[in-house]
């Protein structure tokens, strides 16, 4: 049995979430069952991209703010990272406010930027990960994520907040070897029984629905949720936004190969029902996935599986699309005459980095006709 700790804060003041954070962490027997007194812990926000922290893309500075005091009040001596989908730790942490707060708390900036080789013989799918030094230097690592959708994994809050430990291009290169949410969510798996946060927060109290994980809107929720098992701590938040948790690959796989447990859970603290948002907008169709190797694959990818899709009125033409897209010959590329990037969606493995990544929000993801025949 699992216990996740789920704790009503409705604003981002900072003695509200403060107060909040030291009430979950009580409800889960207090912080040094977590930490030891001398030791270093990593603290690893969500720093997708630098955007302000009322677009809800990041993890709140105040959420990080309220478990970096928890954290070193018992004693441990903190550093902090995460490696962004773009540009350099320091300059997303600073846009989103985090920097700010570690300056203040005198928490010195982690090196996410290079990495080291990390055999995993117990690895279901991935043997071997490179992991970045500031997480390899700590003793123990906490997560401090957000709530929000994703293209490729549906959700993204403890699991997949771990990704952002392996350094710089190295997650592209994950992007292209492992082509559907099914082959991705196992090696997110794999990387997190290799890390094994100690403690997972996640930002839910305003989360973010729609286009996700950069480009949807922010949704108050009014939650923060802290578990030692991000299993649990997803399924919950499944529970909260009334979608399926088998839907969920990362959930599914995290079950399966003995991360954590998605049914036996024992919710602390305030009640479930006070929370749940059931017409959350999330991608609940069970879909097919991409990457199936072949000819038919291949056809059935382009009629079946979600596809970006550029908004041509929204495209500023910043080439992020074409920069981030991992598979050679590009999945979308400009076209000789200036207009927006197109997509080639015979080469495309629908990855949705693009989507994930484009600074405008320009891009979508798209069900193909047949698909939602299939799916509806
Ligand atoms: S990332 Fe977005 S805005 Fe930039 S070129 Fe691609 S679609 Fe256009
Ligand atoms: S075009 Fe977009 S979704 Fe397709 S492979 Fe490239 S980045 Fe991934």
């Amino acid at each position: 049995m699992s216990t996740v700790a789920l704790v009503r804060c409705t604003s981002y003041r900072d003695d509200e979430v403060d107060a909040a954070v030291r009430r979950g962490l009580d409800l889960l027997g207090g912080a040094l069952r977590f930490v030891r007194p001398g030791e270093s812990v990593v603290l690893k926000p969500n720093l997708l991209v630098g955007r302000e922290a009322e677009r809800a893309v990041t993890t709140h500075p105040s959420v990080f703010r309220a478990v970096a005091r928890a954290l070193g009040d018992a004693g441990v001596r903190l550093s902090y990272g995460d490696s962004p989908g773009f540009g350099r730790t320091e300059n997303v942490a600073g846009r989103a406010g985090i920097a700010d707060v570690a300056r203040e708390l005198a928490i010195p900036v982690a090196d996410f930027g290079s990495g080291e080789t990390v055999s995993f013989p117990d690895g279901h799918l991935i043997k071997q990960f490179t992991i970045a030094h500031g997480v390899l230097d700590a003793d123990g690592l906490v997560s401090i994520a957000k709530l929000k959708t994703h293209g490729l994994t549906r959700l993204t809050g403890a699991i997949k907040n771990q990704f952002g430990c392996i350094p710089g291009m190295l997650k592209a290169e994950f992007h292209a070897r492992l082509p559907n949410a099914d082959l991705f969510s196992q090696m997110l798996v794999d990387l997190n029984l290799l890390l094994r946060p100690r403690l997972s927060v996640v930002d839910g109290i305003v989360a973010m629905e729609g286009n996700g994980p950069q480009s949807g809107r922010p949704r108050s929720m009014n939650v923060i949720l802290l578990s030692a098992d991000p299993v649990a701590l997803d399924a919950t938040i499944c529970r909260l936004i009334d979608l399926d948790p088998r839907l969920v690959a990362p959930i599914a796989y995290g079950e399966a190969f003995g991360l954590g447990s998605a049914k036996a859970i024992d919710v602390v603290g305030d009640p479930v029902d006070g929370f749940v948002v059931p017409d959350f907008d999330v991608q609940r169709s069970s879909r097919a996935t991409a990457g199936r190797p072949g000819r038919v694959g291949r056809i059935a990818r382009c009629l079946i599986v979600p596809r970006p899709v550029i908004r041509s009125e929204a495209c500023t033409r910043c080439g992020t699309c074409v920069r981030v897209c991992p598979v050679t010959p590009k999945g979308v590329e400009f076209a000789a005459n200036g207009s927006p990037p197109a997509h080639h969606y015979d080469r495309c493995i629908r990855c949705y980095c693009c989507q994930e990544l484009c600074p405008e929000g320009a891009i979508e993801v798209d069900v193909p006709p047949l698909g939602r025949l299939i799916h509806r």
